[in-house]
């Protein structure tokens, strides 16, 4: 039996499809568009990969091909495809109704195609769908696996950021109701993945390009910022793509983690962290580079954010998450040896 996994192409996903392959899964992976479903299947260079095509998952049939074809195979499904963009010219069009119709789709081209072989699903939420963004900044917030953060879809159309959050919420709840709604009739069981920023490599070097992926594009900044420039001031909680990457696979298979939204969160950090890092593991960097406050950092520290309160889903998942150190050496050792400067 195969998982298929939606937005393949994406800088977590493909981590995840990284993992399954190594544990002898065969893969049915969807992409947007042609060439990037070659690109991915050149990549992996890997039999037990089978590479869908999609188009734009705002279609709410845009999976119903795939689940046609492969339905009968597909007892797994991780459900990444969403959109990750915060500059946007429509807020509705660009960011909610792809993340809510990709949901939506999926689903019912399971529900209509593959009833009775789906058993499980994983999907890539967010802790974007625990608070509201002006929230997420106050120190004294704190979230856990049961918030929800309070958008409707008008406050969520107001900017970019509290779109993102609001799609984030609204597949989410889409998923557990639509579950709850067809109890009857599916027996799929599901579990949410809700990770903070998402550091680390890209899976293939080939990757590498001047902007990174929402996320990773934090350190990159840092490492294109000259020793005079201006220091974007940046605070969060970090994890470790492989560690993302390794939670969904587990919710994926352990019944002990059905039914469960699981926030995956190492630690704070700042901007001041990263150059922290920079400047001390990567000589190449040094005098190029702003050096900013080192005493300022705020890993390991009292949170000057919302905290996000993972200490059921860290005993529930039971493995120790990679530090900051070594997500942001991961990501930056990549990109200077991408550029030929280590
Ligand atoms: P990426 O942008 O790298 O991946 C997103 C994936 O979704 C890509 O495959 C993208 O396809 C696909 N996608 C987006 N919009 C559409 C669309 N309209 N039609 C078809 N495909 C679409 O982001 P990440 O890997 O970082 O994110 C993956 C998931 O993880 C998302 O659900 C995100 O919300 C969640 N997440 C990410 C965090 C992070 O820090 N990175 C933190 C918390 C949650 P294409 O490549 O063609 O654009």
């Amino acid at each position: 039996m195969s998982v298929f996994i939606s937005g393949a192409t994406g800088f977590i996903a493909q981590h995840i499809v990284g993992q399954l392959l190594e544990q002898d899964y065969k893969v049915i992976a969807s992409a947007r568009n042609e060439t990037k479903a070659n690109e991915l299947s050149k990549n992996f260079n890997n039999s037990n990969l089978t590479v869908v095509v999609t188009g734009d998952i705002s279609k709410l049939d845009a999976f119903d091909s795939a689940f046609k074809q492969y339905g009968s195979e597909i007892k797994y499904v991780i459900h990444a495809a969403s959109p990750v963009l915060f500059e946007v010219e429509s807020t509705e069009k660009d960011i909610l109704i792809p993340a809510v119709n990709g949901t939506k789709g999926i689903l019912e081209s399971i529900k209509k195609y593959a009833a009775n072989t789906v058993e499980r699903i994983v999907m890539t939420s967010s802790v974007a769908a625990l608070s509201t963004y002006p929230e997420s900044l106050d120190p004294k917030a704190v979230a856990n696996e049961d918030s929800w953060n309070t958008y409707t879809w008008e406050s969520a159309q107001i900017s970019g950021g509290n779109a993102y959050f609001g799609s984030k919420k609204f597949a989410e709840r889409y998923l557990w109701d639509f579950l709850e709604e067809n109890k009857d009739n599916l027996k799929i069981k599901a579990t949410t993945v809700m990770p903070v920023f998402v550091f680390g490599p890209q899976m293939f070097d080939s990757s590498v390009k001047p902007k990174l992926n929402l996320s990773c594009e934090v350190i990159n900044s840092l490492i294109h910022t000259p020793i005079d420039g201006e220091i974007s001031p940046m605070l969060g909680k970090f994890i470790h793509v492989k560690d993302v990457a390794k939670a969904h696979v587990l919710a994926m298979q352990r019944d002990d983690l059905i039914g469960k939204r699981l926030i995956v969160s190492e630690d704070n950090f700042n901007s001041q962290d990263i150059l922290n890092y920079l400047n001390e593991d990567f000589p190449v960097l040094k005098g190029k580079i702003p050096v900013g406050n080192p005493d300022q950092s705020a890993e390991g520290k009292p949170s000057k954010d919302i905290t996000y309160d993972n200490s059921r889903s860290r005993e529930l998942l039971g493995f120790k998450f990679r530090s900051l150190k070594e997500a942001i050496d991961d990501t930056a050792a990549q990109v200077l040896k991408h550029e030929g400067r280590i």
